[in-house]
């Protein structure tokens, strides 16, 4: 058999727990029922399992089940908050505020929209990631329609103020949108609390299957649907429920609630002797080590090296990510990186290793020297 490199692309994908796999079984062979099904019991007992999935995602965010919607993942539930509360255009507000290192799903969603009208601030952020307070105010000042602002980056796992920044937004009738894609499941999160009134994630990132996510709606927002047919989810979307990725994301969402402070307590450990090796060598700068960050990313510099090379050449013996985007056949810099203040030679030499709750075999500093 092959034997396959050291796994460090966590916050890209994860494998299945196979907790999350055993629950899931039953649901494509003996439970195969259409949740939608209303005549007969095979259809209520899928319809059961959907709704107690709904239930475990609800109470790792402390929202109420039917505010929860199934999608297939955090890119589509982004394009259906964004596009439909623009469609829906309560007091035909549409600015919308962002931020220059939001994920591409927000970007481009984003940029689409400018083209069929809206107008779009992109905030800037400071050395450590935060967003610049000042532009954010003066762009509220414009009332705009949504702030959308991501929980936790995806390439340096800096957190934002969401209970500061939501606030803010409501302070002038905006509603607040937040990507919490590398954040649900790994910190705690309270859309109550914290005055989120919609939120995105996908249960892959959580040791869930591929292909299911959702997203938060807090009571009483309208979107406009973009899948129509049949009227389910309350006719927001449409489809035949995804039974077998409901129980998956349902159960991910349940061990994530009772094993989160633990997991996270493990990874800060693991990542903070990581790097503390790792700066012992010259060669070697952490990004934003000070940084309020999630435990599960670490971005650092090869000093002098291309990480792109880097990555290529040790493809056999560690699967990692950089900075970088590959663009057709030219390879860009990180924006993420660059809107951080990173020259471009720093950029091109960060890499990213991301750790999961569980098995991060093998982090030892020698797989990069
Ligand atoms: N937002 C962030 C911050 C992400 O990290 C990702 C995936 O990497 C996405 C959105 C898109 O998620 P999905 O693959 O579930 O569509």
């Amino acid at each position: 058999m092959q034997t396959l490199p050291v796994y460090l692309d966590y916050a890209a994908t994860t494998p299945v727990d196979p907790r999350v796999l055993e629950a899931m079984l039953p649901y494509f062979t003996e439970h195969f029922g259409n949740a939608a099904s209303t005549t007969h019991i095979h259809g209520e007992i899928a319809r059961k399992a959907v709704e107690k999935g709904r239930q475990q995602v609800a109470d790792l965010i402390n929202a109420q089940p039917e505010e929860i919607v199934f999608t297939s993942g955090s890119t589509e539930s982004i394009n259906m908050a964004l596009k439909g509360l623009f469609w829906s255009n309560p007091g035909k507000r549409r600015h919308i505020i962002t931020v220059k290192t939001e994920h591409k799903a927000v970007l481009d969603t984003c940029a689409w929209l400018e083209e069929i009208g809206a107008e779009v601030t992109y905030l800037d952020v400071d050395e450590e990631g935060i967003i610049d307070w000042n532009q954010y105010e003066e762009a509220l000042e414009e009332e705009p329609l949504l702030v959308c602002i991501m929980y936790a980056n995806n390439e340096t796992g800096v957190l934002q103020e969401i209970s500061k920044v939501a606030k803010m937004a409501h302070e002038y009738g905006s509603l607040f949108f937040t990507d919490a894609t590398q954040a649900f499941g790994k910190v705690p999160i309270d859309v109550q609390q914290e005055e989120i009134d919609m939120l995105c994630f996908s249960a892959h990132k959580i040791y869930g299957p591929k292909g299911i996510g959702g997203l938060y709606v807090k009571k009483g927002i309208k979107l406009v649907p973009l899948v129509h047919g049949g009227g389910h989810q309350g006719g927001l979307r449409s489809g035949t429920l995804n039974v077998t990725g409901i129980v998956g994301l349902g159960e991910a969402a349940r061990i994530a609630k009772t094993e989160m402070a633990d997991n996270a307590r493990r990874a800060r450990l693991l990542r903070d002797q990581f790097e503390d090796s790792l700066l012992k060598h010259s060669r070697i700068k952490v990004n934003g080590k000070e940084d309020q960050r999630i435990p599960y990313i670490s971005n650092f510099q090869l000093i002098g090296e291309d990480a792109d090379d880097f990555i290529i050449n040790n493809k056999l013996k560690i699967s990692i990510s950089a900075g970088s985007a590959c663009n057709s056949s030219v390879m860009e810099p990180s924006y993420v990186l660059k809107a951080l203040g990173l020259s471009t030679i720093q950029n091109v030499s960060s890499i990213r290793i991301s750790l999961g709750s569980i098995l991060n075999q093998s982090l030892n500093i020698s797989l990069f020297f």
